[in-house]
């Protein structure tokens, strides 16, 4: 490992004399290494201390280095010595990345290690704790910050942290299943999770910027902020002084594209404090005026149902032509296009499957099983709410009486609603009674007395049979 670690160091230095002897207007300076150190911190590395010393000192104007890990590996000494250099009109050249830091490249880069340095400053300064300052003074790298979920390497690339990873998976995991910030805060803490800043306290705004943030997807828009004195660690919101930048894939995932795309897309953290949680609650859509449905009891003197219907007839508008849906029809609809979805689809299954083995804490036990029954091949299901949470998209209510499914993968379950409600009614009238007796008596058989009255043909045997009894 010595001998590689040499042997390398010499061919850099073979690599760097031929590249000065090529430039005859070049003025060799000198050559600065660290032999062997690690170098996590500058203020082990005498050698790069010397070298940034003589360079501010006006000795040398051009750097000439192999790359940016071996520079410096930690994002914000990388990014204070560039930039004090740079000022002081001193450029470094990085031979791996092939990027100078006085032309436009090199701009970029500074901004890409900005992006993260905020980052890290961030959570450095919102963890003033003795014992963070003290490792970070020692340069012992495992940086509590960062942002939640990712580390360093040996090598300074940014790489996921599984374990912490999994409490990042678990809260859009939550958000998927329609819990609010707060809600997410409390079950978080309820199975003694610590926050970034390593408390037992996760505050709202907390989750909302991890539900916010790109960088888990892979992808990281660069200058959303710009530092005006990053010393000072004073930023101020991008207004088109600087360029904004989007890189795709820079760095691992934490969670797949769609995931985060569809959390950007449904969860609000709005109005959900002071109900009570559904699953289905926000994911049923009027295909004609594009509005909610929601759950409403209908009384009159004969039934009793829950049902769902557009809020436009709430609301007092035109009526729309979309059907309500009895509660138990939407049950039944949602557990066939369930059967659908696990037997025709399996790819989005995995993700969440990957989700929810991952999740700590015992919140998502049902939706656990339901996977171990999936895994089985057991159909046969309970559907969970925390899955159909996840799994659907949305259901549209078509004006032509079809309610359409959309799972999270893009496909959909077609389901059409029956021109009169099985099974929903609740007899409780002696108007009922009669209307029953009345029909038995003709000879109709519970089937066709359940058709003709919308009752369940259950309910309408064993009134028959307690008729009959008595
Ligand atoms: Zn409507």
């Amino acid at each position: 490992m010595k001998d590689a670690q040499e042997n390398s160091l010499q061919s850099q230095q073979e690599y760097f004399t031929e590249c000065i002897q090529r430039h005859p207007d070049w003025v060799f300076a000198g050559m600065y290494t660290d032999d062997g150190i690690s170098g996590l911190s500058i203020r082990k590395r005498d050698g790069f201390n010397r070298m940034v010393a003589d360079a501010l000192d006006g000795k040398i104007d051009l750097i000439l280095t192999k790359s940016l890990s071996r520079f410096a590996r930690n994002t914000v000494d990388a990014l204070t010595t560039i930039r004090s250099l740079k000022a002081a009109g001193v450029a470094v050249y990085f031979q791996k990345e092939n990027i100078n830091t006085m032309d436009s490249a090199g701009e970029f880069l500074i901004t890409l290690m900005s992006s993260f340095a905020e980052e890290e400053s961030r959570s450095i300064s919102e963890n003033v704790t003795w014992g963070v300052r003290h490792r970070y003074a020692q340069g012992i790298y495992h940086l509590p910050g960062l942002l939640l979920g990712y580390q360093r390497n040996q090598d300074g690339e940014i790489q996921v942290d599984e374990a912490r990873a999994r409490v990042v998976r678990f809260i859009y995991l939550l958000a998927l299943a329609g819990k609010s910030s707060t809600d997410i805060c409390r079950i978080l803490m309820d199975c003694g999770i610590p926050s970034p800043g390593q408390g037992h306290r996760w505050e709202p705004h907390t989750v909302r910027s991890i539900l916010k943030n790109e960088k888990y997807m892979g992808d990281a828009v660069l200058q959303k902020e710009i530092t005006a004195d990053f010393l000072t660690k004073t930023r101020k919101p991008n207004e088109g002084e600087a360029p904004q930048y989007y890189v795709e894939n820079g760095h691992p995932c934490i969670v797949s594209k769609s995931v985060w795309q569809e959390v950007q897309a449904t969860w609000t953290d709005a109005s959900r404090r002071n109900c009570t949680f559904s699953p289905i609650a926000n994911k049923i859509i009027c295909g004609e005026c594009g509005g909610r449905y929601g759950r409403k009891t209908w009384h009159s003197t004969t039934y009793r149902d829950a049902v769902w219907e557009c809020n436009s007839k709430k609301a007092g508008r035109t009526k729309c032509k979309c059907r309500h849906i009895y509660a138990e029809e939407l049950d039944t609809a949602i557990r066939r296009s369930m059967h659908h979805l696990l037997k025709t689809h399996q790819i989005i299954i995995p993700d969440c499957a990957d989700l929810l083995s991952q999740a700590p804490g015992e919140i998502s036990s049902n939706a656990r099983s339901v996977l171990n029954d999936i895994a089985r091949g057991e159909l046969d299901i309970q559907i969970d709410g925390l899955m159909i949470g996840i799994l659907i998209r949305k259901m549209v209510v078509t004006p032509k009486q079809t309610l359409v499914i959309h799972f999270l993968d893009g496909t959909t379950y077609r389901h059409r609603l029956g021109a009169t409600p099985r099974g929903t009614r609740l007899y409780n009238t002696q108007r009922d009674h009669s209307r029953m007796l009345a029909l038995y008596a003709k000879g109709c058989s519970a089937k066709e007395i359940s058709q003709r009255l919308g009752i369940s043909v259950n309910t309408v045997r064993s009134f028959l049979r307690r008729h009959r009894g008595t």
